[in-house]
């Protein structure tokens, strides 16, 4: 039984950060003609109404892409993401968000293939009836991290992958690894992007360093901090992007935005940033 849903969340700082990654990954792909296939291995609903119960009960947008909307001093490529989110919502007001599909299905060329995996058969519903008759995408009711096996290597050589679990037990962490450990064996050439809570969890704090273990060629960590936990040490205080096997344009990119969004998203005077890498 799945409890985890992204309407919820839908908008917040961890999904400005993951989805302005996603962004600069997919732009630097279409750079060139050659086709390549993205797996989106937990693809979620799709789209997300912040009008809805579920966003409104916690309002997490608020604190998230609410808090770009309305400035015109964002930097060009934070712009180009919050393009994004403007052309899902062409009368001009937020009132909803699009998830990793949608971003991909923005971005992507009529050459590329989009593989979607949603395990939650709600959700799965919700992206099938949006995506689901489009040419080039194939969207599967199904565990993302078994799926993944059999959509690589691309026939193009040419792939990324996004890796966005709920993280709802213990479980998703070691499955994380096993299962980029067996992708990597695949298509070791591949673009590979995963999005992690910072939450006093082990396991949570481990991931990076297990994550680094894997990189077969180097390695890009970003991770946004933006508020304190809570006074029994609960609460998402920032996320994470790891990304193996960056386009080297990433992490020069990526300082250059990092200490902006710190500026706008950070809701206490710690809030902090921190960028890492191992170049190829
Ligand atoms: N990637 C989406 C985005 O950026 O818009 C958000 C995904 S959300 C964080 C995680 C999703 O994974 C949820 O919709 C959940 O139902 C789904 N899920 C959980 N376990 C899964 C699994 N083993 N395989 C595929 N989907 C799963």
């Amino acid at each position: 039984m799945l409890a985890y849903r992204h309407a919820f969340h839908a908008g917040n700082h961890a999904d400005v950060l993951k989805h302005i990654v996603f962004t600069r990954v997919l732009r630097y792909l279409n750079q060139k003609e050659k086709p390549y296939r993205l797996v989106d291995t937990h693809a979620g609903a799709g789209g997300y109404s912040l009008e809805g119960q579920y966003a409104q009960k916690k309002n997490e947008y608020v604190e998230g892409i609410a808090r770009l909307w309305d400035r015109d001093d964002l930097p060009e490529l934070v712009a180009d993401y919050v393009d994004g989110v403007r052309q899902f919502n062409p009368d001009g007001k937020l009132t909803q968000y699009p998830g990793s599909p949608a971003f991909a299905q923005m971005l992507l060329r009529p050459q590329d293939q989009l593989r979607l995996f949603e395990l939650h058969n709600t959700d799965h519903r919700i992206l099938a009836s949006y995506l689901g008759d489009t040419k080039g995408v194939q969207i599967h009711n199904a565990d993302g991290f078994d799926g993944l096996k059999g959509t690589l290597p691309p026939p193009s050589r040419r792939g990324a992958v996004l890796m966005d679990p709920s993280y709802e037990g213990h479980h998703d962490y070691g499955r994380v690894i096993a299962s980029l450990r067996d992708a990597l064996t695949r298509f070791a050439e591949g673009v590979y992007m995963v999005w992690y809570p910072q939450v006093t969890k082990l396991e949570a704090a481990q991931l990076p360093r297990r994550l680094e273990a894997l990189a077969p060629k180097g390695f890009l960590h970003v991770r946004l901090t933006v508020q304190q936990l809570d006074q029994q040490g609960f609460g998402l205080a920032g996320s994470g992007m790891f990304i193996l096997n960056p386009p080297y344009t990433l992490h020069d990119e990526m300082q250059a935005l990092m200490p902006w969004l710190v500026e706008v998203l950070g809701q206490y005077d710690g809030a902090n940033y921190l960028i890492e890498q191992r170049a190829a």
